[in-house]
């Protein structure tokens, strides 16, 4: 117990306070099984406690010049940048990246959000006519007030940063609750803020779990809006907590994204859909995870994806490379063996890894990157969320059979489409039902808005969009205009 980290307070209205009452939960380093550190959850009398200091905090802050705001925020990104070892270090030891991949990736896609949300606030107006037909008629853009985020632990700084940072530039207050598995990049996040001299109460963080700190925030009465990352289990429960007081909710749930690859795609198209299905070892909900593949390049794509699994290293997430890092606990590790296994007894030809820890290894949540052809739709394997890096190939004959598996879901979050005929992929775009398409490997522009639909949730994160979540419109009549 002596070597763990004691991150036991919370940042509460501008200081580092204890939990009301000690409750510990140890964070667990995935790749090893050891403890690093300790924090609290916190109970009622906590969550109490922020969202007072929030509310207090709001009156002022709410009402503060947009540019001032900006330059908090601005102090913010500065700070982050000039932490990003350190936040990368707490990202490898609370859920797994991989030292570079924590570096480049998760603690980069944080200041890309950051910055993203500077340009986007910039041009933003917060009062705009509402056209030529009505001269005094203004549609102005307000706080919501109180913000409750709470976050999940797969891309820790990805999901706080596009909650934290539009929340406060548009005026709010908020309360952040992050993943009880990933803590301590939120808690070095609150370090960042305090030093960025932010007024008091206006960001603060209470550690807990689903339960407590979780369900406090999503049923109290002083809690204006949620903002939720996570399950659709815990999104479906918080959206019922949220009712009685009739919240703004917000969601980004779970998804089962189809990647569609018709014969004419270039030929790097599988490798790229099988190594984006892998990457940060398949914990993204945006995944790739279903490749629908046209049978005339059907056995050549399964061999491909194949040797993309066997090629893909996995190892400690404290070493240097490029491999993928273990999963970020025990019980997500039986959860994918599970699936792995249902896959197997479902029929699915597992053509690549499968059960069991990699050769070699003893400790740690590693799991094969695995990969299953001939696997049906009906499958568990391609209707579950895996969550790991588990593959599932299907065939196709036809652009409307691809678009009819592909909407064969209940999530609807990216889908894929790689195919060198412009005019078709355009058509299949239209078609699918999620709120994300990218087409042949291009990413989406920075400000574009990420979100679902359906048991996908329906926010939207990031840009002027992102910023709209945190503010409600106000239709106003009888503007003077001279
Ligand atoms: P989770 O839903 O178990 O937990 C997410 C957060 O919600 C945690 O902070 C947790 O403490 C809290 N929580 C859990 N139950 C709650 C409840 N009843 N009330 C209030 N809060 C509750 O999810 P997870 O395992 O941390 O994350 C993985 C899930 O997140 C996956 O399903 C993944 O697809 C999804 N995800 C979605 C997006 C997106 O943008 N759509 C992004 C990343 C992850």
């Amino acid at each position: 117990m002596t070597d763990l980290l004691d991150k036991r307070k919370f940042y509460i209205d501008g200081a580092w306070v204890d939990p009301a009452r000690p409750n510990d939960l140890e964070v667990i380093d995935p790749s090893t099984e050891d403890a690093v550190a300790v924090i609290s959850l916190g109970d009622q009398a906590d969550t109490d406690r922020a969202v007072a200091a929030a509310k207090a905090a709001f009156a002022g802050w709410s009402q503060t010049e947009p540019a001032e705001r900006l330059a908090h925020v601005q102090r913010i990104l500065d700070i982050y940048r000039r932490r990003a070892g350190d936040m990368a270090w707490a990202i490898s030891h609370e859920m797994g990246a991989p030292q570079d991949m924590s570096l480049n990736d998760q603690v980069d896609a944080g200041a890309y959000h950051i910055q993203n949300f500077i340009d986007a606030f910039r041009d933003f107006r917060f009062i705009r006519p509402l056209g030529d037909h009505a001269p005094t008629s203004m549609i102005a853009w307000e706080p919501v007030g109180v913000a409750g985020l709470i976050t999940p632990w797969n891309w820790p700084m990805n999901q706080v940063t596009l909650k934290v940072i539009p929340a406060i530039l548009a005026g709010n207050a908020c309360v952040l609750k992050p993943s009880e598995i990933a803590p301590l990049s939120s808690l070095l996040f609150a370090e960042i803020v305090d030093e960025a001299g932010l007024p008091r109460g206006v960001f603060n963080l209470v550690n807990g779990d689903g339960s407590g700190v979780g369900a406090q925030l999503s049923t109290h009465r002083d809690v204006d809006m949620i903002s939720f990352t996570g399950s659709t289990r815990a999104g479906i429960a918080i959206t019922k907590a949220a009712a009685d007081t009739l919240k703004k909710v917000v969601l980004e749930l779970g998804g089962k994204g189809a990647n569609i690859v018709f014969a004419d795609a270039d030929d790097k198209a599988v490798v790229r859909g099988a190594r984006h299905c892998f990457y940060n070892s398949g914990q993204s909900c945006n995944a790739p995870t279903r490749m629908l593949v046209e049978r005339s390049i059907y056995d050549r794509a399964v061999e491909t994806a194949a040797r993309v699994a066997q090629e893909t290293q996995v190892a400690s997430a404290h070493q240097p490379g490029r491999h993928i890092g273990p999963v970020v606990s025990r019980q997500q590790w039986e959860r994918i063996q599970d699936l792995i296994q249902k896959g197997i007894d479902e029929g699915a030809r597992l053509v690549a890894g499968g059960p069991g820890l990699p050769e070699g290894v003893n400790r740690g949540y590693f799991v094969r990157p695995t990969v299953f052809a001939d696997v049906g739709n009906d499958m568990a394997i391609a209707q579950q969320e895996i969550f790991g890096p588990v593959l599932s190939i299907i065939p196709f004959d036809s652009e409307d059979e691809a678009i009819a598996i592909a909407n064969d879901t209940p999530y609807g979050l990216t889908n894929y489409v790689q195919s060198q005929d412009g005019a078709k992929r355009n058509r299949v775009a239209r078609r699918l039902r999620s709120g994300m398409v990218e087409m042949n490997g291009v990413s989406r522009g920075a400000g574009s808005a990420f979100g679902g639909v359906r048991m996908s949730g329906r926010a939207r994160e990031g840009g002027v969009m992102g910023l709209e979540e945190f503010m409600d419109s106000k239709a106003i009549s009888g503007w003077a205009n001279d």
